[in-house]
């Protein structure tokens, strides 16, 4: 893959790199088009990264279907799907690892020790590897883009990272590679999320800016539905991701993790979005 993107580097051809996880859906795909529509190149990976898992248990059951993956991307006009063996990524005796520091250890680094520290060590790989102009991704995990830009800037890659909505499904549910493992009743209850978020939202834009009290808006819509248990719900500047009294002007999000049965799902809205 490098010896590629050096010639391709060479022929002045523009990469777009989308990283995935597999098992791919609609939001991965908005992804793929965006980066279609801009650059001349388009790189997807397929990668289960096995340290950004703090639990065995979720790496095994992370859904995996490279045969459908690459079908499904063949379909996009992608030129390159980068899917490596974990032995390439983490040949014997790896020891070098990316951390972030300050915007790690809130949100899903709280719940999921290590696992911005394995986002930062794949994706700086990756961005290595492929050295593309243009990285994309999903608003559904902000927290990881935040991280993410933040790395791209302190290591001096020279590359954009682009950031594209969250796609629903009807119901308001996030796509994820996860909803493949709840049941159609979970996946039914899980709609919650969304429309406990939106309910803060509205109250935002009714003139509602103390955190505290969004937070309870969503806590009480979440509470509602008994197959839900809340993990967090934070109110964060965007950027920095420290927790808010009052929202300002910086940006803002409300964020959520909830699991539904035994799968955690995770979600945001923007509050206060510069355009
Ligand atoms: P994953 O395969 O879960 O690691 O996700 C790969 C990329 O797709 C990340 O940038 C995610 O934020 C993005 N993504 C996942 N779900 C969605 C979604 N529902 N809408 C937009 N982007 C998404």
């Amino acid at each position: 893959m490098f010896s590629i993107s050096r010639k391709l580097r060479r022929e002045n051809k523009t990469v777009g790199f989308v990283p995935t996880m597999g098992a791919l859906h609609a939001g991965h795909f908005s992804l793929v088009k965006a980066a279609r529509a801009q650059c001349d190149i388009v790189v997807v990976s397929v990668f289960v990264n096995p340290t950004q898992f703090n639990d065995k248990k979720d790496l095994e059951k992370y859904p995996r279907d490279l045969t459908a993956d690459a079908a499904m991307l063949a379909g996009f006009d992608v030129d390159y799907v980068y899917a490596p063996e974990r032995a390439e990524i983490y040949p014997e005796g790896f020891s070098t690892y990316v951390y972030v520091e300050d915007l790690t250890e809130s949100l899903e680094g709280a719940s999921r020790p290590g696992h911005f520290r394995g986002v930062a060590t794949i994706v700086t790989i990756l961005f290595n590897t492929i050295r593309p102009d243009f990285a994309y991704f999903g608003q559904k995990d902000a927290q990881q883009v935040s991280i993410i830009k933040r790395l791209t800037r302190d290591l001096g890659f020279e590359m954009e990272i682009v950031e594209l909505p969250t796609i629903r499904e009807e119901s308001g549910l996030a796509l994820s590679s996860r909803n493949a493992l709840l049941s159609d009743d979970e996946r039914e209850k899980a709609a919650v999320i969304f429309r406990a978020l939106r309910e803060a939202k509205t109250a935002y834009k009714g003139g509602e800016r103390n955190a505290l009290k969004l937070t309870e808006i969503v806590q009480k819509a979440i509470g509602e539905e008994p197959l839900a248990k809340i993990d967090y719900i934070a109110v964060v500047d965007r950027e920095t991701l420290q927790p808010l009294d009052k929202i300002g002007d910086n940006e803002t999000m409300i964020a959520a993790a909830v699991y539904i049965g035994d799968v955690r799902l995770i979600d945001n809205t923007a509050l206060n979005r510069k355009q």
